[in-house]
């Protein structure tokens, strides 16, 4: 597209962020006039028994969504916040933001609301983020069938898709395979700079003043035990404070020192932390990786400083992996054409086995493409919603399982050792079907991300690309080793 267009929208999604956005960069360059516009998540009720999202993730999102509208006004630039109501005065991005943030929410779908807003403003032209799951894929589609053009790039990943040494299709679905080829490949060196396309129209600046104090909502407390306190200024869900903490967290020493303690379970520095704000889009996975060269240089490469290249590389092959298998990641089977083992249960939701038809996303949206010669020998769907209903609220057999269930439904965020410990616990030991655990930590996770979700519950159900199956933790031995003096158990008692 080379001539300049009229009015276009730019429709943040999973990108809350003005530094290295290169969808809003092309559309800056084709337009003066460009109405901006983020939706805050829905309040949809799943047929599992819960809403989709969780207050937490509610809460943090919100934080992004209102910075980046305060930016943009300080900018003279139009904002809209969706979740609902359109009608407010678009000429003032504050009063949007107020009026949109009290908490009322009409659950109107989000293609809609963007249909009915573009119509409005005469606009033809959506800019966005390219997202290449099922859900998201489906909404760019309505929006199309309404008569729109959207204009879509890939972005939010640490490659740009013409860094990769394989095409997206080709990428090596073992993650060793694909590590050792993206190390060996010079392709992404010579860029591996962010886009900072928007520096000179929208400088960064330094926060005055917090932008939330006046919504109560967003000042709802966190609790205090939290390893990621989001009510606090440092940890709140904007660009800035993303920004803040990577520079932080690099000029710190605890880089040196990270493949020692990023096994810990809870604390704000025994790991980066990077995820709920790389997960909202306030932070491009290019922008750490180059702060994380720089304090190489300054502060020296070691193990610990490779390994959180070595952990942003798994979200990269997740991502991949997502893009390359598709909907085939949301099946119960996941990318085995096999049975499943050990899991008995019908993959309908707890409380609805007569529902038939679920439209949500992520790990939801696809588990009604049941499997009719899966085995369901072992267990009765009661017992099944049983065991769900006592993980999902920690009352299990098992005080370390339920100390983290309570963490995770608390804040929002667990740990990765913990993650993965909760997560073999549902699968191997309590019989869950996988993609119940992946929609409850959908609900849960203020770093919630459908790639690396996805991937890791398959990964240990035994159903991802990993050539040795599953992953089965012994929870005794767990508990024993990180967690010997049941400190974390006392922190998280019921
Ligand atoms: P660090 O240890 O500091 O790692 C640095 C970054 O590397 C992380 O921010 C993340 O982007 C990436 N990373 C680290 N470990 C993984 C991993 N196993 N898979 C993919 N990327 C990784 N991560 C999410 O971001 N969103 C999710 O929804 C999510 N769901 C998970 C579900 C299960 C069952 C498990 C076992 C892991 C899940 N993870 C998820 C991965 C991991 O637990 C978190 O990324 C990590 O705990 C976040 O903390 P951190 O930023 O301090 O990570």
């Amino acid at each position: 597209m080379s001539e300049s267009l009229e009015k276009v929208m730019y429709w943040f999604r999973q990108d809350l962020r003005l530094h290295d956005n290169i969808a809003l960069k092309k559309a800056h360059a084709i337009s003066k006039d460009i109405l901006h516009v983020a939706c805050n998540l829905t309040d949809e009720q799943t047929p599992w028994g819960f809403k989709r999202h969780s207050l937490n993730r509610h809460i943090f999102r919100r934080q992004a969504i209102e910075a980046l509208g305060n930016t943009l006004a300080k900018h003279n630039q139009i904002f809209i916040c969706l979740n609902g109501a359109i009608n407010s005065d678009l000429n003032d991005a504050s009063d949007t933001l107020t009026h949109h943030s009290n908490g009322a929410s009409i659950n109107l779908k989000t293609t809609r609301l963007i249909i009915d807003l573009a119509r409005q403003h005469n606009i033809q032209n959506i800019f966005c983020e390219v997202l290449e799951t099922p859900e998201e894929q489906q909404q760019v589609k309505e929006l199309e069938n309404a008569g729109l053009i959207v204009h879509g790039s890939v972005q939010s990943s640490l490659y740009e898709d013409n860094q990769l040494p394989f095409t997206v299709a080709q990428t090596p679905d073992i993650f060793t395979n694909f590590r050792q080829s993206v190390e060996q490949s010079n392709k992404f060196k010579a860029q591996e700079q962010p886009h900072n396309p928007l520096a000179s129209l929208f400088p960064i600046t330094k926060k005055s003043n917090n932008p939330f104090l006046n919504n109560a909502l967003l000042a709802t407390p966190v609790d205090h035990r939290s390893s990621f306190p989001f009510d606090l200024e440092p940890w709140l869900g904007d660009e800035n404070s993303a920004l803040q903490h990577v520079s932080r967290y690099f000029l710190s020493p605890n880089p040196q020192t990270y493949k020692l303690t990023r096994n810990a379970l809870t604390g704000i520095d025994y790991s980066t932390h990077f995820s709920p704000w790389l997960a909202n889009g306030a932070l491009s996975p290019r922008t750490i990786w180059q702060a994380l060269k720089k304090h190489e240089q300054m502060q020296g490469a070691n193990d610990s400083t490779y390994w959180i290249g070595f952990e942003l590389l798994w979200r990269e092959h997740f991502r991949l992996m997502g893009r390359k298998h598709g909907a085939a990641l949301f099946k119960q089977n996941g990318l085995k054409n096999i049975p499943q083992r050990n899991q008995s249960q019908s993959s309908q939701p707890p409380h609805q086995s007569h529902q038939s038809q679920q439209t949500f996303k992520g790990a939801l949206a696809h588990q009604n493409q049941r499997q009719s010669t899966h085995d369901r020998a072992s267990q009765s769907a009661t017992q099944t919603d049983q065991n769900f209903q006592r993980w999902q609220t920690g009352e299990t057999d098992h005080p370390f399982i339920n100390a983290a269930m309570r963490e995770l439904v608390t804040t929002g965020f667990l740990s990765n050792r913990l993650r993965q410990i909760v997560a073999s616990y549902a699968i191997h030991d309590l019989g869950i079907n996988w993609l119940f655990g992946a929609a409850w930590f959908e609900h849960c996770l203020i770093d919630y991300d459908v790639h690396s979700n996805q991937g890791n519950w398959a990964y240990i159900a035994g159903v991802g690309t990993d050539p040795r199956g599953g992953r089965q933790f012994n929870t005794d031995k767990q508990m024993k080793e990180y967690d010997p003096q049941g400190l974390y158990q006392k922190r998280w008692q019921a």
